[in-house]
């Protein structure tokens, strides 16, 4: 039997693969072969059988699927402080919108790259991305090696992007046909939500994304005043008016869904609509807890998203999953709700599900994309082990995340960014923020 070469072995005191049994192996490693895993097993053996294979050996090593960050606007990071503790639609229209009308496509590109730094150096290996400029984010996630799904925000008024609306639809187009083939870029179609959106930029953009078997991303019910705006204007609740726009289905990605009914939840489960879960960023907004627990139990797809800097105010998964876990538990009054098992998978699997990449990424499993970190557990805070899921989720950080390798690529190694130059990206952000500081855009 001719066995394939491995190009890469990493091996660690634990490979957590997030298989549906979330198998734990001792001493275990994973064999990558180009950009895809080839096998994952008993260190030793995997050694055995690839004898010339470069190993990435880490003792106090655990290795793990790559963290799938399901809702962001990754360029969002330069406004990162900006403007808190306001409630959403003052946020919105009084500082974000205000300021993102003076974005070009390269302050996009140097927001994106400094998201980017901080995602992969806290674990994360892939991003679903709702942005203006979003050829930009695109050209960021290519340059570093990293997995991402990208769609140009599209709503009723024009855009400091693309200008009318009509040119947002060629821009569109324009992004889907040059990512088509694209190892590691996914184009999506993205309508910002019902309030920004009319009927038929919501219905043109679902036609598009049927025909082109994209993911549809959208803000929905994200808070009362949403829902309330949208039943003045239609006389519907957000999930009720795309429901009768015969939009829902299982290629929408809904973003936040915090204000929903039993009916609706109901609803979403049955047209296969998946969630994209932000409770950070809705506990910063005062939008509310998304009823997660009873998503879950209806058989909904729920990922984990930070949503932008501005509003949470990092994109750091780990501390998204502490938080997730922690809410739902006091929002029911249960401490057994939100699992640190489910809380992970939310933030692995679960994400992959909600992209519609369940089959290439997600868990460290032979055949799929070659995904992956390792933490050092080596630490204080992660001493003694009794249960590595439990840790990953209550006690473990970004900053805990020394390798990641995305594709099969090792896009860090030792905190140290391969891929990117961190020092020059930081500086212009600086300046940047410095530039917006004195009412300029910096650019
Ligand atoms: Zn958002």
């Amino acid at each position: 039997m001719n066995d394939p070469m491995a190009d890469l072995i990493l091996t660690g005191r634990y490979l957590l693969t997030m298989d549906p049994n979330q198998t734990l192996i001792e001493e275990g490693g994973v064999a990558i072969a180009g950009d895809t895993i080839l096998a994952v097993g008993q260190a030793d053996a995997l050694r055995a059988r690839h004898p010339e294979a470069p190993v990435i050996a880490e003792p106090h090593g655990l290795i793990m699927p790559g963290l799938v960050n399901v809702h962001t606007h990754a360029a969002m990071s330069l406004f990162r402080g900006l403007a808190d503790d306001l409630p959403l639609m003052q946020w919105l229209q009084d500082y974000i919108f205000p300021v993102e009308a003076t974005l070009t496509g390269a302050l996009v590109h140097q927001g994106a790259l400094l998201s980017i730094c901080e995602m992969i150096k806290s674990g994360t290996t892939s991003f679903c991305d709702m942005y203006l400029f979003a050829g930009e984010v695109a050209r960021a996630a290519s340059e570093a090696g990293m997995r991402a799904w990208i769609g140009e925000v599209l709503y009723d008024f024009p855009s400091p992007s693309y200008g009318p609306l009509e040119n947002g639809f060629a821009c569109t187009k324009d992004l889907l046909d040059r990512y088509r083939s694209h190892p590691l870029v996914s184009v999506t179609l993205d309508p910002h939500a019902v309030y920004t959106c009319s009927p038929e930029l919501l219905t043109r953009l679902g036609d598009m994304a049927r025909d082109e078997g994209t993911l549809y991303v959208i803000h929905l019910s994200e808070n009362a005043e949403e829902v309330r705006t949208c039943r003045q204007r239609y006389g519907r609740s957000p999930v009720e008016h795309l429901e009768a726009l015969g939009l829902l289905g299982p290629q929408v990605v809904a973003g936040h869904c915090v204000v929903l009914t039993p009916a609706e939840i109901a609803l979403l489960a049955e047209r296969g609509v998946k969630v994209a879960h932000c409770p950070e960023s809705n506990l910063k907004l005062a939008s509310g807890i998304a009823p997660v627990v009873d998503m879950l139990a209806a058989g909904i797809a729920v990922g984990l998203g930070t949503d932008g800097s501005a509003s949470n105010n990092d994109v750091d998964l780990f501390g998204e999953m502490n938080t997730a876990a922690k809410i739902h538990k006091v929002d029911r009054m249960d401490p057994t709700v939100m699992s640190a098992a489910t809380t992970l998978d939310a933030a692995t699997m679960g994400g992959a599900r909600v992209l519609g990449a369940e089959r290439l990424i997600g868990s460290l499993e032979p055949g799929k994309k070659a995904d992956c970190i390792v933490l050092d557990l080596d630490q204080p805070h992660l001493t003694p082990i009794y249960h590595p899921v439990s840790h990953l989720v209550y006690a473990a950080r970004g900053s805990d995340v020394i390798h990641s390798v995305i594709g099969g690529r090792v896009v860090m190694r030792d905190r140290k960014l391969l891929t990117l130059d961190e020092a020059a990206i930081l500086a212009r952000a600086a300046g940047i923020g410095h530039g917006f500081r004195r009412g300029r855009n910096g650019g």
